[in-house]
């Protein structure tokens, strides 16, 4: 079992994150339990449009009442959405002192 400790050295605050039963630890939940951290996330989403050739096909057979409703129900299948993990701050509520995790 692996558990994560954050533990502030200045005032002495501490935390662990243990695992549930499948290893995964709801951060968030234990952070507003305990009272003595806070974590920020930043992350940014891009996208990046794959039209692909069926689709463009459709379009030109599609009757023009039914476009809408063709490019509506499959648009999102022709777009790639990435979200990519920037880092994850954890923040003492006592004395402010942080750690940022990031990948460098
Ligand atoms: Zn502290």
């Amino acid at each position: 079992m692996i558990s994560v400790i954050i533990s502030c050295s200045n005032c002495g605050h501490a935390v662990v994150l243990n695992p549930t039963e499948d290893n995964q630890s709801d951060v968030t939940s234990t952070l507003r339990k305990e009272n003595k951290f806070y974590a920020t996330i930043s992350y940014v989403d891009s996208s990046e449009p794959k039209i692909e050739d069926d689709f463009i096909a459709k379009l030109t057979t599609e009757s023009k009442e039914n476009i809408r409703d063709f490019v509506e129900q499959n648009i999102i299948e022709q777009v790639d959405i990435y979200t990519e993990l920037l880092d994850v701050t954890f923040t003492c509520k006592e004395c402010g002192d942080s750690i940022e995790l990031k990948d460098i």
